[in-house]
């Protein structure tokens, strides 16, 4: 068995949590490609290590004295080397970052030294082998991830590794210079090594143990997901339920790696399984709920609308000539509506309208804003009777007032529209009656 862990900011942010890290790692041999950020928030209100970096960077390109900032971050590193009492020096390290700064080697670069002193002090404390994200992780010179050659590079290099470090989040261009994904983005690393050496598993060790069936801040001490698949994930994700970079999934999909969330400071919580798929049942026929609010709704009615071929196009490439993308489009026999961002169409309102009217003369429009939108998703729905009832009964008794209903095809979610008021209340009802009264 080969697995890769990754380990996120908070569970590397001081010694103590480095020694829970340690504990990790070496009480399973399979545990051989580790995978660490950079050091983040030891407590509410500090700042990541990461962030540091972007600040002392901005300092130093603004050609005023960087000295302090650095000096700042290089005490969080001597921290942890001392709390782990490792004979570890980064002098060396750090005269390189300095003279990189003053000759303004770029934001990326900056900002991708967090990962990468944070792996030479893992490897060191591990004593396992350091490999650097810069010879193994290859971008394009344009920025865009070069998929092939990393494959390629990650591969070949692990090959000759039994254990090694590769540090999160960044990569290289073939000529050295240094590119990072978007903030998150070592789980992508993570990802991105399990699929190279084609491990059995990509443990992603985070502070909490799991997905959650609801968002802790609507609902209390909500349930954790067991198992997930992608493409359930997916469509959660998209409605808000953040654990995981949302591109770290596509690399290790393919391949049907799972991943598993899990939490260093509870290493016995079993966490959050994704797999591509399972026979596993859910435990309460819905496997999650999230949504987002500030939506609105923009209602074109015309007459005699469904004999119309083209109706549909020529709406749609209205928003599309002003770039909103449309997030759902329910539809009658004369009406059809269009779901939008309300930050993204506010400023365009008027022209949307006036396109609708010019490019396919509706009978009328109407617009609602203030709308959240809440996905109930379970793959459990296609084989159970009565999910629809429920949610909606559930609304009905928490008096909320449902505007829209879209169940796709794959019988994978439902979406509901409700008020933004009423968005809290809603998602509880759901929780409720899936996961309290678990019928
Ligand atoms: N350290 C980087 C960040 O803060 C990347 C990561 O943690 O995955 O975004």
């Amino acid at each position: 068995m080969k697995k890769v862990v990754k380990f996120g900011g908070s569970s590397l942010a001081n010694a103590e949590q480095f020694r829970k890290v340690g504990e990790i790692i070496r009480e399973e041999e399979d545990r051989r490609y580790v995978i660490p950020s950079a050091p983040g928030k030891r407590f509410e209100g500090d700042t990541k290590v990461t962030d540091m970096l972007y600040t002392c960077y901005r300092t130093a390109a603004a050609g005023e004295d960087f000295g302090n900032q650095l000096k700042a971050i290089k005490e969080r590193y001597y921290e942890i080397i001392r709390g782990l009492n490792l004979d570890l020096s980064l002098e060396e390290e750090f005269a390189v970052i300095e003279k990189n700064f003053r000759d303004l080697a770029g934001e990326e670069y900056a900002a991708s030294r967090g990962e990468y002193l944070n792996g030479k002090v893992m490897a060191a404390y591990l004593g396992y082998e350091f490999v650097d994200a810069a010879e193994v992780i290859r971008f394009h010179a344009d920025g865009s991830f070069d998929a092939d050659t990393t494959d390629r590079l990650l591969g070949e290099r692990l090959s000759k590794a039994e254990n090694a470090v590769v540090p999160g989040f960044y990569g290289a261009e073939e000529n050295g210079k240094v590119r990072t994904f978007s903030r998150g983005g070592s789980d992508i690393t993570g990802s991105l090594v399990a699929k190279a050496i084609f491990a059995d598993m990509y443990e992603n060790w985070t502070d909490v143990s799991g997905f959650l069936v609801a968002d802790p801040r609507i609902v209390k001490n909500p349930e954790i997901i067991e198992t997930i698949t992608y493409r359930e994930l997916r469509e959660l994700a998209y409605m808000g339920a953040t654990v995981l970079h949302e591109e770290s999934i596509f690399p290790v999909r393919k391949l049907g790696i799972p991943i598993n969330i899990r939490n260093t400071n509870c290493p016995s919580d079993k966490g959050t399984l994704i797999v591509e798929s399972t026979c596993r049942k859910p435990r309460y026929t819905i496997t999650g709920i999230a949504g987002k609010k500030g939506f609105c709704s923009i209602n074109i009615e015309k007459s005699l609308m469904n004999g119309e071929i083209g109706f549909g196009r020529k709406v749609l490439q209205v928003f599309e000539d002003q770039g909103i993308s449309f997030e759902h489009m329910p539809s009658g026999i004369d009406t059809m509506t269009v779901y939008v961002h309300q930050d993204e169409f506010e400023d365009k309102e008027q022209q949307v309208i006036a396109g609708i009217h010019k490019a396919v003369e509706p009978d009328c429009v109407e617009m609602e804003s203030d709308l959240a939108l809440i996905a109930v998703v379970g793959r459990g729905m296609r084989s159970t009777r009565g999910t629809a009832g429920r949610i909606f009964s559930a609304l009905a008794h928490a008096s909320v007032n449902v505007k829209m209903i879209d169940q796709g095809s794959s019988e994978l979610n439902i979406i509901i529209g409700v008020e933004n008021r009423d968005f809290e209340t809603a998602v509880k009802a759901i929780y409720d009656i899936f996961v309290m009264t678990q019928m």
